[in-house]
């Protein structure tokens, strides 16, 4: 998954008796099949694609890299020689055109206020940015206005940008929603953030109304990681997508909490309690009596790297799909921590690649093809920002309205059986309910995302689906192991976070985990995809989700 230190565990209970069954009970849902049960899923098939994916001559599977052509050959020699066709055409590749950027902002920027100058310092007191591929772009005496949450959301009856025109000016905005400042659980979706909390959210909307530059102010409670995240996330060399069809505003940023306090001190602007006024649907954007003028200055290095997609095409409906992701690519190499400087990527996402392998394995043992399409699509460049995915929805290879829906795979449950069945972003869609029905069938309880005010949904491949409007599935066990239950599922994933997430240490030699719940999983989300591909369903949004228009 993306950076911010998350665990991803989950677990097992397995049961080719429950996938026996799961063939004979029928859904209660309208238009569900019978779907037939896919083959057992073998653990000691993970075991093996991840003990080689996650070995040291991967080294850490970085795009460009020689781990990525390595990659590359092993998935499509596995998915060959496993009598999956190609899903591109003749090929199992879809090239991606990436860019790095490598932005030198201005060190300072000195805002001249009604009362008095500011100066900001890199690093310190902002960071900036430019997401075009551009080698310069700047701003030059941008009105500065704030935008409050800068959220435009119709089905909330929320408009930050209503009668404000921000054409060519500056806006600064708040990071989350207004339900998480208020804790008002009537107010978007309560503590849970939505998408119009993120920051990408808040510079794509931006795009849209026009604006030259967004900053977004920067508070760790409400972005859900401290400052140093955003000063690392944001440094050096970072990729994106060469030719990106998105609005870009042409200054982007974070300021830090502080900042945006002198800049609202000296703007001259009375009585205003700022961040209350902005939770208010009554908001009225404030122009803050100042200009903003500032570059970035960018190196760019255009590059070419691939997303694998295979397909078990559909006997009767081949022109609809069930697909399945789960990011290919991890960090590469990095500083060495005692000695070694491979970042492995065991669990962030050799482990998903190995589970999605064990489960295309599975699939092909079937009698009978199923009636839909079921895919299999490897992306590359999750960790610096979702690139393989976003690449792949505007550039789908079969119609997105054709797209079921799409079920994502970020790192196993490496402890063993789980009790619980965990769906990040919970209350979306009726994906919750066939998962749901599924996790009953192994003898799993359901629950949603345990840390949902960390945005976790919006933080793997799975959500650049969403935002076309597909239905997706990012679910998993090891909230509460089947035996060992949840204290020590929780120990498990704090010491993962702790030592090995995106870490060297983040390696895995064959047996070092017990795999029953990677199984489990496994056959879960193939029931899933069983479900959805044996039938004429097509899962729906639910009329609450900011996803729900789109589709
Ligand atoms: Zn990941």
């Amino acid at each position: 998954m993306l950076p911010t230190p998350t665990p991803t565990p989950t677990l097992p209970l397995f049961l080719f008796v429950a996938l026996l069954f799961a063939g004979c009970q029928a859904d209660t849902a309208p238009g569900a099949a019978t779907a037939p049960a896919a083959a057992p899923v073998d653990s000691a098939t993970i075991d093996r694609h991840l003990t080689e994916l996650a070995s040291d001559r991967y080294g850490g599977r970085l795009p460009f890299s020689p781990g990525e052509a390595l990659t590359l050959d092993y998935l499509e020699a596995q998915l060959k020689a496993l009598g999956l066709a190609p899903g591109n055409g003749t090929s199992y590749r879809q090239e991606v055109p990436m860019v790095e950027i490598t932005g030198h902002p201005d060190e300072t920027i000195t805002l001249d206020l009604p009362g008095g100058e500011v100066d900001w310092t890199l690093g310190t007191d902002y960071i900036t940015f430019s997401e075009r591929a551009e080698e310069r772009t700047a701003v030059e005496n941008a009105e500065v206005v704030f935008a409050g949450f800068g959220i435009v959301a119709p089905e909330y009856g929320w408009d930050d940008y209503a009668g404000l025109d921000v054409a060519g000016k500056t806006v600064v905005v708040m990071v989350n929603d207004p339900g998480y400042y208020l804790e008002d659980s009537t107010l978007f979706n309560g503590s849970t953030m939505t998408y119009y909390g993120r920051y990408t959210y808040k510079f794509e909307e931006a795009a849209r109304q026009g604006a030259a530059a967004c900053l977004v102010i920067h508070e760790t409670g409400a972005a859900g990681y401290p400052w140093f995240v955003v000063q690392s996330s944001w440094t050096g060399a970072r990729l994106g997508l060469a030719d990106d069809a998105q609005p870009k505003v042409d200054v982007a940023g974070w300021i830090t909490l502080d900042a945006a306090r002198k800049l609202f001190t000296h703007s001259g602007v009375e009585n205003v309690r700022w961040f209350e006024a902005a939770a208010s649907p009554d908001f009225d954007p404030i122009p803050l009596n100042t200009t903003l003028t500032t570059a970035v200055r960018n190196d760019l290095r255009f590059d070419k790297s691939y997303n694998i997609i295979a397909e078990l095409p559909g006997r009767e409906r081949p022109d609809e799909h069930v697909i399945y992701t789960a990011h290919w690519d991890h960090i590469g190499t990095g500083p060495a921590v005692d000695g070694d400087s491979i970042y492995n990527g065991a669990l962030d996402n050799a482990s998903g690649v190995a589970q999605l392998l064990a489960m295309a394995e599975a699939l092909t043992q079937l009698e009978e093809r199923p009636e839909r399409s079921i895919d299999f699509l490897f992306v590359t460049a999750e960790e610096q920002g979702l690139w393989g995915s976003a690449y792949y929805v505007n550039n789908p290879i079969f119609p997105l309205s054709k797209t079921v829906a799409n079920i994502n795979i970020d790192g196993v449950n490496p402890i063993g059986p789980a009790a619980d069945l965990t769906i990040t972003g919970m209350g979306h869609s009726e994906m919750d309910d066939i998962a749901t029905a599924a996790a009953e069938r192994q003898g799993r309880y359901v629950q949603g995302g345990q840390e949902p005010e960390k945005g976790y949904f919006y933080r793997s491949d799975h959500f650049n689906f969403a935002k076309k409007g597909v239905p997706v599935l990012y679910a998993d066990g090891g909230y509460e192991h089947q035996t060992l239950g949840k204290e020590y599922a929780q120990q498990q994933k704090d010491d993962f976070v702790a030592t090995r997430y995106h870490q060297p240490a983040d390696e895995y030699t064959s047996g070092a985990w017990p795999l029953g719940g990677a199984v489990q999983d496994a056959e879960l989300m193939l029931d899933i995809g069983l479900q959805l591909a044996n039938s004429e369903r097509w899962p729906k949004w639910r009329t609450s989700s900011e996803f729900y228009a789109e589709r």
